[in-house]
């Protein structure tokens, strides 16, 4: 079988809100222009749109907490209105903590930037796969279950992506089965793909589009959902915290929300600057859901979902160049999300209108040069995108190690329009790149602290394995790993090290180390298959010995309301 060939003339890579936005608006504009031919569905559209997600549903995938702005939404679609968007319910009540292990402060106001006052609380899941049919009513051609596996360039500008081929053994034979790749050509290509991007990343490189930038930095997100019985929580009651379990030297917290009146959302995200190897999201949020403040709104209910993601929070002076010729990037791929507040739908939402707006002036002109597309970075900072990251531009990094200071630093930022004392531009350095060896720890880890903490009844708390199980995770095993060691011998040096961070950054036990029963050499052991595509290893190897790809499209976790 040979591989196929498709042409369109815009390209997506990620059905997210940032992807579904920019698709949206591109047919919008192209409608509104009377470039559409008829009004019934499917429209023929002037130009080709195509989406690609990975996911084998469109929602399938989505995973945020979500409160979301709905800014970007009324403007995308300004004939429907909120009442009739899939929303849980609105915020009705906002509350921030800061918990001691047993204990709580309630913060007698509302700190700035965590008010949520007019905002929504929604699964990501149902707006996506609500975008989706929106988008496939306007011509947009939608392919769940294919990834965007390569970039391809001709003479060094992007000329598309190829989804991988599936049914290959882990010795990259083809069996019975076998599907060959597809590649799809294109004039424009708009990666959408989320925190840490497979492509983003390596197109960034390629065309060093972070130069003079500081590098992208990430918290790991885990949630879950639960059913609880009627009671436990008011619809649309929103409680972020700080503190426990999350240690003064790192940067996190956690969130309740009502979603309904017998639906929670819960979950902790936290910087993945930490330098202790030993610590570990997963097990976090599992000793917060103990705290006494938190297990009451979970009592006599039963978990329904869970999942992780990465989330990069670098702002304002991580944001790479958006754009080179032939291509743009949207949301989270190039980093847009406003910190404090822990918000990037809008954000992703503006920035793929903003680059269907540039796409569709550059496919009228028929020039798709890096010139052209320059007019997309443009819009961005005329755009609400800058006016809401340009006064935090300094936040994450002034929590560099320390809540206490952070939290000083921050207040000198608010009366001083986002400067603060220092510099103009505050520094960061790679999350990796923040660990200790562990004998530096003189024992006083993460794991050694809170050993007596991580039992798990299997009721409230989970292991990994049992979390894995409600994340619906599925990848056919006998494909080649998507995860790739770059040196083996390298694992045996971080083992010495650091202890080997990858069993413990890890949410979904990808990273086993197996000691040998006869020589007890100790050596690392894959379980790709139960990957929730949080992305956090190729992030935080502190060798950055990981490369994450995606598996064959339509593998992954089942979040369907996350
Ligand atoms: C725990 C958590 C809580 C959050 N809370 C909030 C909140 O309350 N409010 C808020 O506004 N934001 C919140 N965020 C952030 C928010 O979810 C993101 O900013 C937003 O989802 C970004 O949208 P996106 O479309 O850029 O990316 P995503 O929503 O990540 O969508 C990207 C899509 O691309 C697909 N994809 C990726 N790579 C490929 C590929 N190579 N080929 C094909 N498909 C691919 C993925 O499967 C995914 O469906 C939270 C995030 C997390 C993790």
């Amino acid at each position: 079988m040979k591989k196929q060939i498709v042409e369109t003339d815009v390209l997506i890579i990620g059905g997210g809100p940032a992807g579904f936005a920019t698709a949206i608006h591109l047919a919008d504009l192209m409608m509104k222009n009377g470039e559409a031919n008829g009004d019934s569905a499917p429209i023929k559209l002037p130009y080709k749109i195509m989406l690609l997600e990975k996911g084998g549903e469109i929602g399938g995938h989505s995973i945020s907490g979500a409160i979301i702005n709905p800014i970007a939404l009324k403007e995308l679609l300004p004939d429907i209105s909120i009442s009739d968007m899939p929303f849980e319910s609105e915020v009705k009540k906002d509350e921030v903590h800061y918990l001691s292990e047993n204990g709580k402060i309630t913060f007698p106001f509302t700190p700035p930037y965590f008010g949520n006052h007019g905002n929504y609380l929604a699964s990501l899941g149902k707006i996506t796969k609500w975008l989706a049919a929106i988008a496939e009513k306007k011509g947009v051609q939608i392919y769940a279950g294919f990834n965007g596996s390569e970039v391809l360039y001709q003479n060094e500008k992007i000329i598309g992506v190829r989804s991988g081929a599936s049914g290959i053994d882990k010795h990259g034979n083809p069996m019975d089965n076998y599907q060959p790749e597809t590649d799809i050509h294109a004039k424009i290509t708009i990666f959408a793909e989320g925190s840490r991007g497979s492509l983003s990343k390596t197109v960034i490189n390629k065309f060093d589009l972070a130069k003079e930038k500081n590098p992208q930095v990430y918290s790991l997100g885990v949630k879950e959902v639960w059913e609880v019985p009627e009671g436990n929580i008011e619809e649309g009651y929103v409680a972020h915290s700080l503190g426990f379990p999350v240690d003064s030297k790192q940067f996190g917290g956690g969130f309740i929300y009502g979603l309904r009146k017998n639906l929670v959302s819960i979950g902790l995200a936290v910087g993945l600057d930490y330098a202790d190897p030993t610590f570990d999201t997963h097990h976090a949020f599992q000793i917060y859901k103990k705290h006494p403040f938190v297990a009451k709104f979970l009592k006599g209910g039963k978990i329904v979902r869970y999942g992780a993601k990465t989330i990069p929070e670098g702002g304002y002076y991580s944001i790479p160049k958006l754009y080179a010729d032939n291509m743009m990037i949207v949301g989270d791929s190039a980093g847009l999300v406003a910190m404090p507040s822990l918000k990037g739908i809008h954000l992703g939402m503006k920035s793929g209108m903003l680059a269907a707006q540039t796409a569709y002036a550059a496919l009228q002109n028929q020039n798709t040069s890096s010139q052209q597309l320059s007019m997309y970075e443009k819009l961005i900072n005329e755009s609400y995108v800058k006016t809401e990251l340009y006064p935090v531009r300094n936040f994450r990094q002034a929590f560099d190690g320390n809540l206490y200071t952070g939290m000083l630093k921050f207040g000198t930022q608010l009366i001083t329009g986002g400067r603060g004392f220092g510099s103009e531009k505050l520094p960061a350095k790679e999350d990796y790149k923040h660990y200790r060896p562990l004998k530096s720890f003189n024992g006083d880890t993460f794991m050694n602290k809170m050993k007596d903490e991580l039992s798990f009844d299997k009721i409230t708390t989970f292991d990994k394995e049992m979390d894995i199980y409600y994340s619906g995770t599925n990848h056919d095993e006998e494909q080649p790993s998507h995860i790739q060691i770059v040196s083996t011998e390298t694992c045996q040096t971080c083992l010495e090290e650091f202890g080997a961070p990858c069993q413990r950054f890890c949410p979904a036990d990808v990273f086993e180390i197996v000691e040998d029963t006869k020589s007890k050499k100790k050596s690392l052991t894959l379980h790709p298959s139960n990957c929730v595509h949080c992305k956090t290893c190729d992030i935080k190897d502190p060798y950055q010995n990981v490369i994450w790809n995606t598996p064959y499209g339509g593998d992954g976790p089942e979040y369907g309301t996350m």
